[in-house]
């Protein structure tokens, strides 16, 4: 059994696919490269007393606008709960009130503070940390430093994997692997995630034959510090949730009270407030001194940028920052192709329909990676023959992303999408994150209305409301 990918959903997948043998494939060491090690505001689960699960599915299904699978959002999120007895098993140390409850946060949309957070704004570090510290102390996973180039498959399924590390080619057998790649803002000139996240998984599977769904649906985080770099910081929503608020050059509070607003919202107010030509801000100093305290990861991206928001305002802008297409599979993880699995950011459960809430997406890795490590423990092994075949080209994102940042963006259009297929299509024969950014493009392209993070702006009526 494979496992590629040693993020928060591949580790999940890892333990509780145990005692049963597992490779996990990763590039680097567990952690890096992971965008689970850069989650700050933390994960939604309903377990306060003043809060429930079915509260926390109608919020769900609100942001999704209409595109949610209700049963995968009422099974995920009625789990949540366990989860977080089983992470606290684990050891994470999440953050605790004065009378030593969980300490639960507040982020758009949600109806009640139900975001738990660890040393403030490192909730995916701790989480990792015990979840690697777990997989070290558990014999049956085996970790590999490599990167997967290519998924086998018969007309059984899958077969194995082909993963090179350095000049070193290796044709793994296999015909139980689950894909737990994270995410594709890597694509983007503009982008929170870690640059590496170009959607590696999607180009496996979509190479294999798998089939994927809701491509389109990309949610751009309003509040990235506006800055140079492979990636921008993130400013966690958080930071709103604690009174911070939005305001341009001139001071003016252009939300008008609405700044925790669904992020599709917020993103599309602040992208337009800068095209009519404003520099948008989040204006943090009404937290104060506790800023420094409740938000020691962001205190110190600040702080490198020259900032101090005790006492000034921060540049953001919006940028690519979760993708909510992805693989399509069933309530086990399971994909269209048989022994083909994904978790994770790589998946497209039907949690997040047309946009994510929230910190739904820790919470849906870790739940929907433990669910398919033990669906693919319980599934007969077979033996399988590899062709000795060199590997594809490396995914290269580079000519991808100023096409993608043009014209698949917060506000997209025919001309835009038409534009960016002819530019993407020659490229994709040889470079797979061309590949998917065509697979994007031509999803985008096909849905021709306004729903959740996909505005289009040729067809501007929202069809489904989010919120
Ligand atoms: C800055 C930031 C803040 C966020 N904050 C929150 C938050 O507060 N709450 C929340 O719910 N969500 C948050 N998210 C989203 C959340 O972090 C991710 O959706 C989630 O962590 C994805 O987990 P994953 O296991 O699917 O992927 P990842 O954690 O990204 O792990 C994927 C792993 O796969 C490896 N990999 C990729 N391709 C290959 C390959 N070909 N072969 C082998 N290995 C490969 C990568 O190197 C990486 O280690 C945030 C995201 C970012 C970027």
């Amino acid at each position: 059994m494979m496992i590629v990918g040693g993020g928060i959903a591949g580790l999940m997948a890892a333990l509780a696919a145990a005692p049963a043998p597992v490779l996990l494939l990763n590039p680097a060491g567990l952690g890096e490269g992971a965008a689970s090690a850069w989650s700050q505001g933390g994960l939604a689960a309903a377990i306060g007393a003043d809060d429930c699960t079915a509260l926390h599915i109608a919020d769900t299904l609100k942001a999704g606008a209409g595109l949610c699978d209700a049963s995968a959002v009422t099974r995920i999120i009625q789990a949540g709960p366990g989860l977080i007895e089983t992470l606290l098993a684990y050891g994470v140390r999440f953050d605790r009130d004065g009378a030593q409850n969980l300490a639960r946060g507040l982020e758009a949309a949600h109806a009640r503070p139900r975001i738990l957070h660890a040393n403030g704004d490192q909730t995916g570090a701790e989480i990792m940390r015990a979840l690697i510290a777990a997989v070290r102390a558990t014999p049956s996973i085996t970790v590999l430093h490599a990167t997967a180039r290519h998924i086998f498959t018969d007309d059984a399924g899958v077969t194995g994997v082909l993963a090179s590390a350095g000049e070193q080619v290796m044709h793994l057998p296999a015909s139980r692997v689950l894909l737990a790649t994270g995410g594709i803002g890597g694509l983007f000139r503009y982008s929170t995630n870690p640059p590496s996240a170009i959607g590696q998984g999607l180009i496996l599977a979509a190479d294999a034959g798998a089939r994927l769904k809701h491509l389109e649906f990309i949610q751009f985080h309003p509040t990235a510090l506006d800055s140079n770099g492979p990636f921008l910081p993130l400013i966690s929503e958080a930071v709103r949730g604690e009174g911070a608020r939005f305001i341009d050059e001139t001071g003016d509070a252009f939300m008008h009270g609405d700044d925790l607003a669904p992020r599709d919202v917020v993103a599309r107010a602040v992208f337009a407030h800068q095209a009519a030509g404003h520099q948008v801000f989040l204006d943090a100093r009404p937290i104060g001194a506790r800023f420094a305290t409740r938000f020691p990861a962001i205190s110190a991206i600040c702080a490198q940028a020259g900032i101090d928001p005790q006492t000034q305002p921060i540049p953001v802008r919006p940028a690519a920052h979760y993708h909510m297409g992805g693989v399509a599979v069933d309530a086990q993880g399971q994909s269209s192709i048989p022994g083909l699995f994904a978790a994770g950011e790589v998946a497209c459960t039907g949690l997040h329909g047309a946009n994510r809430l929230a910190s739904n997406s820790l919470l849906e890795a870790a739940i929907c990676g433990a669910q398919a490590g033990r669906a693919m423990a319980s599934l007969a092994t077979r033996a399988t023959r590899l062709p000795a075949v060199a590997p594809p080209p490396l995914p290269n994102a580079e000519p991808v992303r100023d096409i993608m940042s043009a014209h698949l963006g917060v506000l997209r259009d025919a001309e835009g999408l038409t534009r960016a297929i002819t530019q993407l299509a020659p490229m994709a024969t040889t470079n797979g994150a061309a590949r998917l950014g065509l697979l994007i493009t031509q999803a985008a392209l096909t849905r021709r209305e306004s729903v959740g993070a996909h505005m289009r702006r040729d067809a501007p009526g929202l069809l489904h409301q989010a919120a």
